[in-house]
């Protein structure tokens, strides 16, 4: 009677842009050094067993802010992570919750087992990092440029960073920086 239509499911869609997989996890002390994020991208060999525990733990319940207001100073951490199955952005002060032991010994032990990190070297810029896929890589500017309008914008679409002004003559410094994964590259001697 009716007549059905079957449509055949076409499930391949390509044409969206993966969206780098990573983890970024930070603690810090207030006055402190800056610290120094766990990076964990989805080349961890870890990195499913990483998400299901993290999963495990609800990190999805997290909310975006944890603080007591009652200390000025202290302890501070972030937590941010873009997958698939999780998308969390979080961070606190002196404040936590209640399965952040957890998470944190989860993130802590996936990066120790990560391979110890290599000076990556390229002759000209990647397009994409090739370490978490985010495009672009920017380009660290030594020295004191002046700062242009349109340098501005370039350094908010990631496309340069301000390396600082000293400058090494010796190729001891990256050309390239991820700013997604903070990953730097080397230019081929
Ligand atoms: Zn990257």
């Amino acid at each position: 009677m009716g007549s059905q239509v079957t449509k055949k499911s076409k499930s391949s869609s390509k044409s969206h842009k993966t969206k780098p997989q990573i983890i970024k996890f930070e603690t810090f002390d207030m006055p402190g050094p800056p610290p120094e994020p766990i990076i964990l991208t989805s080349k961890n060999k870890a990195w499913a067993d990483v998400i299901r525990n993290l999963v495990d733990l609800s990190v999805d319940k997290w909310v975006a802010e944890y603080h007591d207001p009652s200390i000025m100073d202290g302890s501070g951490w972030s937590l941010s992570i873009c997958s698939k199955e999780l998308n969390i952005q979080s961070s606190g002060m002196n404040a936590y919750p209640e399965t952040f032991d957890a998470v944190q010994e989860v993130i802590e032990r996936a990066a120790a087992t990560a391979p110890p990190p290599t000076k990556p070297t390229y002759a000209r810029k990647p397009r994409k990092c090739p370490n978490c896929g985010a495009s672009p890589v920017a380009s660290i500017m030594y020295g004191m440029p002046s700062l242009s309008h349109e340098l501005m914008e370039k350094e908010r679409r990631g496309e340069v960073v301000f390396g600082g002004c000293v400058i090494e003559m010796d190729g001891s410094q990256p050309s390239w920086k991820c700013t997604t994964c903070e990953m730097e590259f080397y230019k081929t001697t």
